[in-house]
């Protein structure tokens, strides 16, 4: 008897003829996530995946199972010849029917020429079960469920669902530049478009040495934690200082985060056009400061045509520290290190801005100029397995 790791797909389901390249990327996803498990084999089908592994901790490969997006549910399954008595003696010798009081058989039959229907199936086991062992039937409330899967050949048992994280393989929905500071929301917003197959590269803003060292490394452990949904993550840092210390000298004062946002704005367009990257996203909510009203929101896009995915948008900031706490990021997010949105906070940021002031504004100064030098000198860090602990410990008492 061979034990098995059954894997079933998320949404891809519902993606017709797509569906292909969906269950190739979740392989792939799949094989670089299990990568230090090199004797892995997948036989991926239609409807769903079989994974077959040596003598390795099954415990260790189900846990790395868990944080692939694209997959249901999977379940460790035993699998056998599908000859009825054979599966019926099999149950009776896998089981250890003392750990249970009820129970419940569900057969599926994928393989339609099977000569006994699932029902029939369902009674003939039930039946011995009742007969053999002290448990009673309880088709709502069982202690013991019994997958029985019936396909061409074989059979599959298997006692546990477990959840998967859903979603769609990271990589299927083209890319994403996430503007990454060292709060709370963008860490989340970047791990709900990876949920939806969208494969990121980080962009942070740092504006030294008004932000700190331990700030930058903050946002690295941030973006390390991806770590766990893909293989590398990509994360560019650009000098936001001149064109800061620029703004707050020739700025209204209750204009500059609008105009800082702006910036921050042009910098992400132009560094999806260099990187070839579709979307910009970010971890706006609506209303929670004053550059996140709708009427700044209007304002503040103005600057670019990207599409920007907001997936904060209309969540509670509980609601997104729930998810933050999730995945982990929430007690980096709250270290308490400055970030460049911060430093020159002004007493009073417009939460109405207009336009044509913002035009105004934005005239007394050559930021073209400084955009440029931002894009000519930014810095590209790329986190992977094998260099996540180096790049981490830049500072050995950071944390
Ligand atoms: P977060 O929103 O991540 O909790 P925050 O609340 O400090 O951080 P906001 O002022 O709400 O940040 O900024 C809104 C969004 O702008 C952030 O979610 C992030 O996407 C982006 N952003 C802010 N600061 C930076 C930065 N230093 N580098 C890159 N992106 C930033
Ligand atoms: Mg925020």
């Amino acid at each position: 008897m061979e034990e098995v790791i059954l894997i079933r797909y998320g949404e891809l389901n519902t993606k017709g003829k797509n569906r292909k390249i969906f269950i190739d990327r979740l392989e792939g996803n799949i094989k670089k996530k299990l990568s230090s498990y090199p004797d892995l084999e997948i036989r991926a089908y239609r409807d769903r995946m079989y994974l077959y592994f040596k003598e390795y901790e099954v415990n260790k490969i189900l846990d790395n199972i868990k944080d692939v997006f694209g997959i249901q549910s999977f379940s460790l399954a035993k699998k056998i010849n599908n000859d009825y008595q054979n599966i019926e003696d099999e149950i009776m010798n896998i089981i250890d029917f003392s750990l249970y009081q009820t129970f419940k058989v569900i057969t599926k039959r994928g393989d339609k020429n099977y000569p006994l229907i699932s029902d029939e199936i369902n009674r003939k086991i039930a039946h011995r079960i009742l007969k053999d062992t002290t448990l009673k039937v309880d088709v709502h409330n069982y202690d013991l469920g019994i997958n029985i899967d019936i396909r061409a050949g074989y059979a599959y048992v298997f006692f546990d669902k477990i959840k998967g994280a859903g979603g769609y393989p990271v990589g299927i929905s083209g890319k994403g530049l996430l503007m990454l500071s060292g709060g709370i929301d963008s860490p989340v917003a970047g791990y709900l478009s990876m949920k939806r197959g969208v494969k990121i590269e980080c962009l942070h803003f740092a504006s030294p040495p008004y932000t700190s060292q331990k700030a930058l490394n903050k946002v690295l452990q941030l973006a390390s934690k991806y770590l766990n949904y893909v293989d590398e993550v990509i994360v560019h840092n650009v000098n936001l200082t001149d064109l800061q210390l620029l703004i707050n000298k020739n700025v209204d004062s209750s204009y500059s985060m609008t105009i800082l946002r702006r910036m921050m704005y042009r910098i992400a367009h132009r560094l999806c056009e260099l990187r070839d990257i579709e979307v910009i996203i970010n971890g706006e909510s609506i209303a929670q400061v004053a550059s996140q009203t709708l009427q700044s929101i209007v304002v503040i896009n103005e600057v670019t045509n990207r599409p920007i995915i907001r997936p904060c948008a209309c969540l509670d900031k509980l609601e997104i520290i729930e998810q933050a706490k999730k995945i982990d990021t929430y007690t980096t997010s709250i270290l308490p290190y400055e970030d460049c949105c911060t430093i020159f906070l002004p007493p009073n940021p417009s939460t109405n801005p207009k336009l044509k002031r913002v035009l105004i504004n934005e005239e007394r100064f050559d930021y073209e100029k400084e955009l440029d030098k931002c894009l000519e000198h930014y810095e590209t860090i790329t986190i992977n397995k094998d260099n996540v602990n180096e790049i981490l410990h830049i500072d050995e008492d950071l944390f």
